[in-house]
């Protein structure tokens, strides 16, 4: 009888954290993330590039902390739904960047999914070791919302597929190596039917990368032109032509993730940093609207626990997690408004300027906030779903 050693992801855990308690774990992951992630880094006013924090995130690879959600036999921590939220909390605390995570949020979780054996084994363990970045391939100039009259196409060529084609506000595109993109492999199909999931390098000939700069004036997101770009057929995630479903699954992981409290509660803290310097902390007006948007982030926090937990238990998340979304995303806006009001005349200045004591830059939390009810499914097609899948109002 022959025994094959299953094939092992990533670096070995050092224990089984959900042996731990909670508080010994909360009290673990502090430590470790106040003593070594630097203080430079820590709530910066814009997304970082790789160059600016990656040995941060090598450091976790390297530790076996970057894939916090993963199960333990593909090379994650496999924390339990109350563990993990510990660990963002953590993280949130400390004001951890976050990096170009679309390898560990989406495909990822995606691969475990749906993946062929070769396809989990030939990607999972660049995603760990943090060598492969991932970027998104989704948007492209008039399918946003509307995804699925994307125009993208893929053709079978011998054992390739050829794609042509322009995708949109790939974030940190010049940051990648890889992409997964929906492309339409079936243009006679209902548009929804037509569509694949596929994995491609980005050092293949004929991919273009252009940076955008936004109206913050960073470069955050670019357009990316496939110009006859070969990838292998092994490369094809899920079903020729089923590559919706795939899709519609990520989206869920990519939901739960933009509904974290992280944001509104770091918004919360400048505020309160900001109120305080000005003098207007304790004015009445200023403290019933603090008060109410407190509550409104506590009242995020337990809605992203109740979805956190499904995902942990492993279930689908349902249409219901639209709420989510709006939820953080519009709580976060209301933040960022408040904070420009009270740092009257520093509100508008996009830079870090003295406020009595502190440097803070009061523009950043509403530049970071006024994207969140665009990407991701904007907040009218949420609403759309709640609507149509949750509400059943007419359509
Ligand atoms: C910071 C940022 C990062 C992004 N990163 C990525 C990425 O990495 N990869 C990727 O693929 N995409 C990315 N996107 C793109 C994002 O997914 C799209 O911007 C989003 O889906 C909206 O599409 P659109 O921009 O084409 O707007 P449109 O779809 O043209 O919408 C324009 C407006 O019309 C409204 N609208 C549209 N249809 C309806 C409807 N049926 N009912 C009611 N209102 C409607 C929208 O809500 C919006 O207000 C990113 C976007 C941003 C802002």
């Amino acid at each position: 009888m022959s025994t094959t050693e299953p094939f092992r992801y990533g670096v070995a855990q050092e224990r089984d954290w959900n042996a731990m308690s909670d508080e010994d774990f909360r009290a673990l992951v502090r430590d470790d993330f106040d003593t070594h992630y630097p203080q430079a880094l820590r709530f910066p006013p814009r997304r970082l590039r790789w160059h600016e924090n990656k040995d941060w995130h090598l450091r976790m690879a390297a530790k076996g902390w970057i894939a916090p959600a993963w199960p333990v036999e593909y090379g994650g921590m496999g924390l339990s739904p109350s563990k993990l939220l510990i660990f963002m909390e953590e993280q949130e605390r400390v004001g951890i960047a976050r990096f170009q995570d679309h390898g560990v949020l989406m495909v990822g979780p995606v691969l475990m999914r749906y993946g062929t054996e070769e396809q989990k084994r030939k990607y999972l363990p660049g995603i760990l070791s943090c060598e492969d970045i991932w970027c998104q391939g989704y948007s492209e100039p008039n399918s946003g919302s509307d995804l699925a009259s994307l125009r993208t196409r893929a053709v079978r060529d011998g054992d390739d597929f050829v794609i042509d084609g322009q995708k949109i506000w790939t974030t940190l595109a010049h940051d990648a190596n890889h992409m997964f993109a929906l492309v339409r492999t079936d243009p006679d199909a209902k548009p929804q039917q037509g569509i694949s999931f596929l994995l491609l390098d980005f050092a293949s000939p004929g991919v273009r990368v252009r940076p955008i700069r936004d109206l913050s004036g960073h470069e955050e997101f670019c357009e990316v032109f496939l110009d006859g770009v070969r990838t292998h057929h092994t490369n094809l995630v899920g079903a020729l032509n089923q590559g919706w479903t795939v899709a519609k699954s990520l989206l869920g992981f990519e939901r739960i993730f933009l509904g974290s409290p992280k944001l509104p509660e770091y918004g919360l803290q400048v505020l309160e940093t900001v109120a305080r310097a000005r003098g207007v902390f304790d004015d009445p007006v200023f403290n019933d609207r603090f008060v109410s948007l407190k509550i409104d982030v506590a009242h995020l926090g337990d809605i992203y626990g109740h979805y956190a937990a499904i995902v942990g238990r492993g279930e689908p998340l349902g249409p219901d997690v639209s709420l989510l979304k709006i939820w953080a995303s519009e709580t976060s806006q209301r933040i960022a408004d408040l904070i420009i009001d009270t740092a009257g005349p520093f509100g508008g200045m996009n830079a870090a300027a003295r406020i009595g004591e502190t440097a803070i830059n009061a523009l950043a939390p509403f530049y970071k906030a006024r994207v969140q009810t665009i990407y991701g499914g904007s907040s009218e097609i949420q609403r759309n779903i709640l609507a149509r899948q949750v509400l059943d109002l007419p359509g």
